[in-house]
């Protein structure tokens, strides 16, 4: 095989194992490489080579690699059962919690009810955080699935900033939103409306009070763009290469006053595989600290 290939191709390379004369096998490496010779005829040169070390090496590497694989595996697993083990009771103290801060506020004091608060928010942030783990082992073990259908992307939009419209007040940010009158494309709602809350709570996180964030879509020709763009702390060359890793947080704590240091850092990890999944992509622009954010969303 090694000579026909070579005359074929110019050079060859071939692997075999043979049986040595006490029984025990070796693995052979054999190189080729034709030539014409000075009368002219076509010859080959072979270089054959006891690899069996290395064959040894490789395949401790494969069986290493397996292992990692299965315990990569186990760790999912242990994620995913005590994310769902957790989510039980924990929705019961933030339904409870959230019961009584509707429903019973003027049977409380003031200390109780800042008591209260403090139950309800802390449910809700770890809520957030299981959802963001279970959703986190889906990906990894290709389970999340998308339910597509035809959506209004505008609609969508409106809801989401609707949402996170009272958190954009508390800071006194100005919301810009630039729609056409509609936008119909293939997508699972309640994933996209996922990537689009995350990415417009990160521009309220981020931003100084009195800051903007412009949300613009652009139905180009090519593909339909959506952006999201904030006046905010921006995001150094640095920052960009952990941005859209898992846990890809970044301490800058204690540096700006009103800047939230919350978030594990997953939802940027998330909504890149989810909109990856809707074969499209995230892309961050920023010129700086304290030069803002740009994060552009086009889908073909
Ligand atoms: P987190 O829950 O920490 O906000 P994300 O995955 O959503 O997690 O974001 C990862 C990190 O990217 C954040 O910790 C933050 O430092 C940075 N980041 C995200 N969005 C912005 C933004 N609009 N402006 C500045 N930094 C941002």
């Amino acid at each position: 095989k090694t000579i026909r290939n070579l005359f074929k191709y110019g050079e060859s390379r071939n692997e075999m194992r043979l049986k040595h004369k006490d029984g025990h096998y070796i693995w052979f490496e054999h190189k080729g490489k034709k030539f014409v010779d000075i009368d002219g005829t076509a010859k080959a040169i072979i270089i054959s080579r006891d690899i069996t070390e290395r064959k040894k090496a490789e395949n401790i590497q494969l069986e290493e690699y397996k292992k990692l694989e299965e315990i990569s595996q186990i760790k999912s697993e242990l994620i995913m059962k005590a994310s769902h083990e957790l989510k039980t009771p924990l929705n019961s103290v933030y339904a409870a919690s959230q019961l009584l801060l509707r429903n019973f506020k003027k049977e409380f004091g003031e200390n109780e009810l800042n008591f209260l608060e403090i139950i309800y928010r802390g449910s809700q942030k770890l809520r957030l955080l299981i959802d963001n783990l279970l959703d986190i082992s889906k990906l990894e073990s290709n389970e999340l699935k998308l339910d597509l259908k035809d959506e209004n992307l505008v609609e969508l939009i409106k809801d989401c900033v609707n949402d996170l419209k009272l958190r954009a007040d508390k800071k006194k940010l100005n919301i810009k939103v630039n729609l056409p009158e509609k936008c119909i494309l293939y997508i699972d709602r309640i994933r996209l409306e996922q990537v689009i809350i995350n990415l417009l709570s990160n521009a309220i996180k981020y931003t100084p009070s009195a800051g903007t964030i412009f949300i613009n879509l652009n139905d180009k020709k090519e593909n339909i763009e959506l952006s999201v763009k904030d006046t905010g702390i921006g995001i150094t060359n640095k920052e960009k290469g952990q941005l859209f890793k898992k846990f890809g947080k970044f301490n800058r704590i204690n540096q700006y006053s009103d800047i939230s240091t919350e978030g594990a850092g997953l939802g940027l990890y998330i909504s890149k595989e989810i909109v990856e999944l809707h074969k499209g992509k995230i892309i961050v622009q920023s010129q700086g600290r304290n030069r803002g954010s740009t994060f552009f969303n086009p889908f073909t």
